[in-house]
């Protein structure tokens, strides 16, 4: 079975017709306020796509333009990656192309995807305000996706993001682009695809840059495969003309918390909270928001200024673990407090989250929690 993969430059956006089987799709990128260069090459559209593809009994996929040498080298690698991880989700395909291009960088300096949260601040951070050693890069630019924890539909939340990151691009001297695209439409199980997302969206400004960042997630000390981002595979999205770096994976997210309260501008700009429809600022209450609050209340600050409230340990109670990632990252606030000689209410608390939501992981308290729910 071959499907194909359709790139056309429509108006001023990346667009790709995908047809595979019985199934077919549309997908775009656009820059927000500055329209993208003649397409030279398919490579943002083919990352987008891949696993679009390789869940929809293709065995060869025909790309009808150009794609980087490099990048099919790459992603014949990362399609490794996904049929070992997820051999029932993701098969292997054959990428054939019009055209192969061996292409070099052509930009100059870096450009990062930007989020707001802790771990794209301190990406930010490190390689312009507080650059240090051998793993600084020119960073010159930041880019907002519109369009991934931000719905299409949602045009002022979205702008009301950007306005709250600006206050800390801006001091460090960033450039700040926006990119606006479908890529959720397309995807078939986001949490693996995301990071194959951000570096579509990077891959849209290797006509300026040579290096594309994706800030790490829990780093080396909590890696969880499989992982829609991780430094073991996001290099695989790397074409001929921009590298694809994982960043900061050596610094669990309390360590980032401790580098990042020295700037301000972070500890009172810093957007964690996806709940709701107010997704340009933390609510202070769901899991993401509290486990912050105490990250924060780990590193010396009880009182950001990137929240409205303070910790209330009812909310801590109200948590529930809803994959392995986010457990390790409860299980190290306990380890960094102990570390650290910390002690307290909040502490015990945490302690007696993990202690619940292991038992509830048993088989006896899979029985138990499900009577309960029945009795209610
Ligand atoms: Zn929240």
């Amino acid at each position: 079975m071959k499907a194909h993969l359709w790139p056309s430059h429509d108006g001023d956006a990346w667009a790709a017709r995908l047809e595979a089987d019985s199934w077919s799709g549309d997908l775009f990128f656009e820059r927000i306020g500055e329209p993208l260069p003649a397409m030279g090459r398919a490579d943002a559209l083919l990352i987008a796509s891949l696993h679009a593809f390789m869940t929809r009994n293709a065995e060869v996929v025909q790309v009808h333009g150009a794609v980087s040498r490099t990048l099919l080298r790459n992603l014949d690698e990362l399609q490794h990656v996904w049929s070992k991880w997820l051999p029932r989700v993701y098969r292997r395909v054959t990428i054939e192309v019009e055209e192969v291009v061996d292409d070099g960088p052509t930009g100059e300096g870096a450009v990062s995807a930007f989020s707001g949260g802790i771990d794209a601040s301190f990406t930010v951070y490190r390689h312009t305000v507080a650059p240090a050693a051998w793993h600084t890069l020119p960073l010159r630019e930041v880019v907002m996706i519109h369009g991934y924890d931000i719905g299409l539909d949602e045009t002022p939340v979205f702008e009301r993001a950007v306005a709250r990151a600006e206050k800390m691009t801006a001091e460090a001297g960033l450039q700040l682009s926006k990119v606006r695209t479908n890529i959720r439409g397309i995807a078939p199980r986001w949490n693996d695809t995301f990071g194959l997302g951000v570096a579509a969206a990077l891959q849209l400004f290797a006509d300026r840059r040579s290096t594309g960042l994706i800030a790490s997630g829990g780093g080396y000390a909590a890696l969880v495969f499989p992982n829609g981002s991780s430094p073991l595979h996001d290099w695989m999205t790397s074409s001929g003309s921009m590298a694809i770096r994982h960043d900061g994976a050596g610094y669990t997210r309390t360590q980032k918390l401790a580098e990042l309260s020295a700037w301000p501008a972070a500890v009172n700009a810093v957007r964690v909270c996806y709940r709701g429809a107010e997704h340009d600022r933390n609510c202070g209450h769901c899991e993401k928001c509290v486990r912050t609050l105490l990250n924060f209340k780990l590193v010396g600050i009880d009182n950001p200024g990137c929240f409205d409230n303070t910790l209330d340990l009812a909310d801590i109670r109200k948590v529930y673990f809803a994959n392995a990632p986010m457990a390790g990252e409860w299980q190290a606030l306990v380890i960094e407090a102990e570390r650290r000689g910390i002690a307290g209410e909040w502490v015990d608390e945490v302690k007696r989250l993990i202690r619940k939501e292991k038992f509830k992981a048993t088989a006896l308290g899979r029985v138990v929690s499900r009577a309960n729910r029945l009795r209610r």
